[in-house]
């Protein structure tokens, strides 16, 4: 009888639609009780994490690693969510040639104190938190003194340098850390990464309402900068190519004025009549491609602004002599700052804009290969993996 019972017991097992729905009620189970719970439940001393073996590309894997502990100074992050970037793709695709090999990816996240170490005061286990991806830089040279430690040649960032947040934990200095107001959910928060690389290349222009805007790429930069030159009054354009149809009606749903499809000559004609002829007043370019920049300079009106915030990691051959011919003020910008994350968080918390659209895809952990996967078809604005 009892022999009978398990025969049936185990045919039921793997009677595949019971194990899809077994499979969906604990993804939904591990979505929802609080993170701190999952933490004290952790007693076997090792972590889940997302490692990028070499610089040959594809070489990830999932892999259980020693858990962490905090020494002085440092703070152990459970992480809660993690974003995957354009240079996380480019890493992930051995497009990217400066990082520290085998390293665990992600420099885009949110948590949950876990632990703190000697010297850390003010972060009781369970405050939410987020943190800059800069671990440490020289403050001696001239940049850094200056307050510009974005740029300082001899700076450590989590997912690059040291290990990051691809991960169920995740080790930060306490300076990096910034605690989270109640207004921003734990979930948007591992947005606050992007938001402040936009609000670092806003930082040196003045967008005003009469200003047309062109963003050049409607990825989640692209779409954040859409974001911030609305919240300024500008009329904006966003342009992307015929791929980018999905991200261009999300692009159009945030607000845009004019959906520029770079492949069709029309569109173009468009932009340039809602500037009397002229060309865009600013351009944003977020795609760190040739073809972005050389149409930024184009499309630019004479005596125009345009700011480089998409990066490659190899020299582009472009129209230089337009930047002479047209007048065009060119700006760079890369990274962020204390104050750009400082104003970021203040920016969320205030409302005035609201980055979930954004979130196209949640994946688990276990699930890394269709999380790379969904981003790597560039059909979604931000994919998140939760832990
Ligand atoms: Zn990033
Ligand atoms: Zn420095």
């Amino acid at each position: 009888m009892c022999c009978v019972f398990y025969f049936k017991y185990s045919k039921k097992l793997i009677d595949k639609p019971y194990l899809v729905a077994l499979l969906l009620t604990y993804t939904k189970w591990r979505l929802l009780i609080p993170q701190s719970a999952i933490f004290l439940e952790k007693e076997d001393g090792f972590m889940k994490a997302i490692y990028m073996d070499s610089p040959k590309a594809y070489d990830m894997s999932l892999k259980h690693t020693d858990e962490l502990e905090p020494g002085p100074n440092e703070v152990i992050v459970k992480v809660n969510a993690a974003g995957i970037c354009g240079t996380d793709l480019k890493i992930y695709q051995g497009k990217y040639p400066n990082i520290k090999w085998p390293i665990i990816l992600g420099h885009e996240f949110s948590g949950q104190v876990a632990a703190v170490g000697e010297g850390v005061e003010g972060l009781p286990v369970s405050t939410n938190v987020t943190a800059r991806p800069g671990i440490s830089h020289c403050g001696r040279c001239r940049m850094c003194i200056e307050g510009k430690t974005n740029v300082c040649s001899e700076k450590n960032r989590l997912g690059f340098e040291q290990n990051g947040a691809f991960a169920e934990y995740v080790r930060v200095h306490k300076d990096q850390i910034h605690i989270l107001p109640k207004e921003i959910d734990l979930t948007t928060a591992a947005m606050i990464e992007p938001l402040a690389v936009v609000v670092h290349a806003l930082r040196s222009i003045t967008i005003k309402p009469s200003d047309v805007v062109l963003v050049i790429g409607p990825g989640p930069i692209g779409l954040i900068a859409l974001l911030l030159s609305k919240a300024n009054g500008a009329t904006v354009a966003i342009s992307g190519l015929s791929k980018d149809q999905k991200k261009l009606t999300l692009a159009r749903e945030l607000g845009a004025d004019l959906i520029i499809d770079a492949e069709k000559e029309n569109d173009e004609k468009t932009l340039l009549e809602l500037t009397n002829g002229d060309g865009p007043d600013i351009v944003l370019e977020c795609t760190g491609t040739a073809g972005g920049v050389n149409k930024g300079l184009e499309l630019s009106r004479t005596g125009g602004t345009y700011v480089q915030i998409g990066t490659w990691s190899h020299p582009l051959t472009v129209d230089f002599m337009k930047i002479a011919y047209k007048e065009i003020t060119v700006k760079g910008s890369y990274g962020h700052t204390k104050l750009d994350w400082r104003d970021s968080i203040r920016l969320l918390q205030s409302g005035r804009i609201d980055l979930t659209p954004l979130i196209q895809g949640i994946y688990l952990m276990d699930e890394w290969e269709k999380a790379f996967k969904d981003a790597e078809s560039g059909e979604k604005a931000k994919i998140l993996i939760k832990p």
